[in-house]
């Protein structure tokens, strides 16, 4: 009676993910689907907004490249991107390099680019441990509560497996409400790479 799982969990977590070297070297996505992109992690090291939000980003390689948003005025995402700080994380599809006006190398994002942008609160190792997360709960289908088998109960933004509302609601204060946009976001990209 039930439906074996799909194996969606194909992708690589260093192929798929590359570095700032290596993406820069990347193609532009041609933007047809299906097609494999590739998604670029980073950790905020530092806001550095002037003018505009700025931020540095460590890749996970650990170089060190600039972040800046070229918004329309009045974006109302600007004041948000403008406080990223320390601690957190951007996960950028098919990004593309771009050299600003002194030279430099490194990320700049337009209005219509930040669909393709999240801005996460953990670290990349953090992000990348919650994979394995992800990829268990396909073979393993136990409440992520009670370890009950067989559940059948799913969170909406994440797809997480309760047995029940109760064990949902019952994980959500201690525990889910600080990952759940980050298993979203992971579960996306699992589409993208399927
Ligand atoms: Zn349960
Ligand atoms: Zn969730």
């Amino acid at each position: 009676m039930s439906t074996p799982n799909r194996p969606k969990h194909k992708h690589d977590l260093d192929f798929d993910y590359p570095d700032f070297l290596t993406w820069a070297q990347l193609p532009p996505f041609s933007g047809e689907w299906p097609a494999r992109g590739w998604v670029f992690l980073a950790d905020v090291v530092r806001n550095e907004s002037f003018m505009r939000p700025m931020v540095r980003v460590r890749d996970t390689a650990g170089k060190e490249v600039l972040l800046a948003f070229y918004l329309d005025n009045g974006n109302p995402e600007a004041a948000r991107l403008a406080q990223m700080g320390p601690g957190t994380m951007v996960a950028i599809k098919n990004c593309q390099a771009k050299q600003f006006m002194d030279g430099q190398i490194g990320i700049r994002l337009e209005d219509q680019d930040l669909a393709n942008l999240k801005h996460l609160p953990c670290t990349v190792a953090k992000f990348k441990s919650m994979n394995n997360q992800v990829i268990r709960d396909v073979s393993e289908p136990k409440c992520e509560r009670c370890g009950a088998a067989d559940a059948r109960k799913r969170c909406g933004p994440c797809k997480t497996r309760y047995c029940s509302p109760e064990c949902q609601k019952a994980d959500w204060r201690p525990s889910h409400k600080g990952v759940c946009q980050i298993l979203a976001t992971l579960r996306d990209y699992d589409e993208m790479f399927a």
